[in-house]
């Protein structure tokens, strides 16, 4: 569908000059996100971080490394996905965005999914494990578990920044990646 990418660019415009939430105002670059609009997978983080800010787009810093090398795991490449985030610019000090911040921006993300429409939402982290699926989740919890709403499934999964602090979770992340694929295969295998 060719007019995916002008409804995505659309989208990327007004997040450039959007000033719905103060983040703007302290921002050098918002991050709206990046990879294939035809992805079956989309990866919604919590907001950017110093680098993404700078640069404009997503998970290119420590963080970033590790999600690339997830993917490489189960056969995948940054382009074949879509990796975004709940809010479009840098909470200060890295700082969890307010609820006022994520609602300001939300609408930007649902117009996001409904244009790529991708087989599986996996979330990383509490932010958009909290904003996309329940208010009462924790991803201590639910991470690796397939969850359904409005119509698309979701799978939680940690946040590759915590399996910098916490290296146990690199493991539990690799377990999940290996779900995440398993599940995909199955879909396809059921040819829907
Ligand atoms: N952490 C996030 O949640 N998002 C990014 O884009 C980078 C780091
Ligand atoms: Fe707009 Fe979202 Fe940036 Fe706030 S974070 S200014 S709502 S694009």
């Amino acid at each position: 569908m060719e007019d995916k990418n002008l409804l995505f660019d659309e989208i990327t415009k007004e997040i450039f000059s959007c000033k719905k939430c103060l983040l703007y105002k302290t921002r050098h670059k918002p991050v709206p996100g990046e990879g294939s609009l035809d992805a079956e997978i989309m990866f919604i983080g919590e907001g950017p971080g110093r680098n993404e800010d700078l640069t404009g787009r997503p998970f290119v810093g420590a963080a970033g490394k590790f999600l690339d090398e997830l993917l490489a795991g189960i056969g995948l490449k940054r382009e074949d996905v879509f990796i975004g985030n709940v809010v479009k610019c840098r909470p200060p000090n890295n700082r969890v965005p307010l609820l006022s911040e994520i609602e300001a921006c939300k609408p930007y993300l649902y117009a996001q999914i409904a244009i790529i429409q991708p087989k599986i939402i996996c979330t990383l982290g509490n932010t958009p494990l909290n904003t996309l699926i329940s208010p009462h989740l924790t991803i201590g919890r639910v991470h690796g578990k397939v969850f359904k709403k409005d119509g698309f499934t979701f799978i939680p999964l940690y946040h590759p920044a915590a399996a910098l602090y916490h290296n146990a979770l690199k493991v539990v992340l690799k377990e999940d990646f290996a779900k995440l694929k398993n599940y995909l295969e199955n879909l396809k295998e059921k040819n829907l």
